[in-house]
């Protein structure tokens, strides 16, 4: 965020000086008016989330957490300070919308965002990035985002563009905590996944590629303990290795002990070894994750 910011001001700050040397008013005003809109749109988001971290935690959220999150539930109580400043970050950094019969409530932003939390949990001062916005659908969703007959799609991370999510498979995902099934953990491994512009389930970043391929193979032969979905693609076999990674840990831990250590490793979180999932101090990432590049639609 702050080299832009310099490298903004520093841009418009010489069309300024330009206009002033050459006494252009229309050069002056323009650079200044830049100057303004730019480090507005750059700002606005650090700044929201400035003011969300100086507000106390909403005890609604709070509730909703202790309602329906088992993972939030069992941590202690430094964990769940790192849970909450993140999730009220993301809070301050995804914009929300809905389509029609759909109401954003405080429950739905938490229940959406909540996986994302989950993901974060073992990294300190790691954020998606907010180049997406969420959206909420009322039920599952077909290709045209439609309630044909074939719809299917429980969440969705567009090419370019926003996370949807059905609301009744993001409660359905939140309600069955050791099913492997989460839509929110689900939608956001694919935005981990895609933050270095590839759809290749971290295989490249992670030097994974014969680990998942390997993984995919199982998964074709029925002897994964991955739902069948996952064998649609390197992507999907990483949204939905996280999901049972954390939802069923100890049954990944000693079908697949491979992919279980990567996973272990990359998310620095070790559910089926402690109580609490562990938070390491050194972060795998740096504090800021590339924006997501060109890649494909992607759904489950
Ligand atoms: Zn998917």
């Amino acid at each position: 965020m702050l080299p832009n910011l310099v490298l903004g001001l520093l841009a418009f700050g010489g069309l300024l000086a330009l206009g002033l040397a050459r006494g252009a008013t229309w050069l002056v005003v323009l650079a200044s008016v830049g100057n303004v809109v730019f480090a507005f749109a750059v700002l606005r988001r650090p700044l929201r989330q400035q003011r969300a971290l100086n507000e106390p935690f909403p005890p609604e959220w709070r509730a909703v957490l202790e309602a329906h999150v088992r993972f939030y539930r069992r941590l202690d109580a430094e964990g769940r300070a790192h849970f909450e400043k993140n999730l009220r970050l993301l809070a301050a950094t995804f914009d929300f919308d809905a389509t029609a019969g759909v109401e954003v409530t405080d429950e739905l932003r938490v229940l959406a965002l909540a996986g994302a939390a989950v993901l974060l949990q073992g990294w300190d001062d790691v954020m998606l990035p907010g180049t997406r916005s969420v959206v909420l659908h009322p039920a599952s969703f077909d290709e045209d985002y439609g309630d044909g007959p074939h719809a299917d799609i429980a969440g969705q991370v567009v090419r370019q563009g926003p996370i949807l999510f059905a609301v009744t498979e993001l409660r359905r995902g939140w309600a069955g905590d050791r099913d492997g099934y989460n839509v929110s953990i689900h939608e956001f491994a694919h935005v981990l996944d895609l933050a270095d512009g590839y759809a290749d389930g971290k295989a490249g970043a992670m030097g994974w590629g014969e680990l998942i391929a390997d993984e995919l193979e199982r998964v074709r032969k029925g002897r994964s303990p991955l739902r069948a979905y996952a064998g649609t693609n390197e992507a999907e076999l990483f949204a939905v290795a996280t999901e049972v990674f954390f939802e069923k840990p100890e049954e990944l831990r000693r079908r697949a002990p491979e992919l279980y250590d990567a996973l272990r490793e990359f998310y620095a979180q070790d559910p089926a070894g402690e109580r609490s999932p562990a938070r390491k101090a050194a972060p795998r990432r740096t504090s800021r994750l590339k924006p997501p590049g060109e890649h494909g639609t992607e759904h489950g």
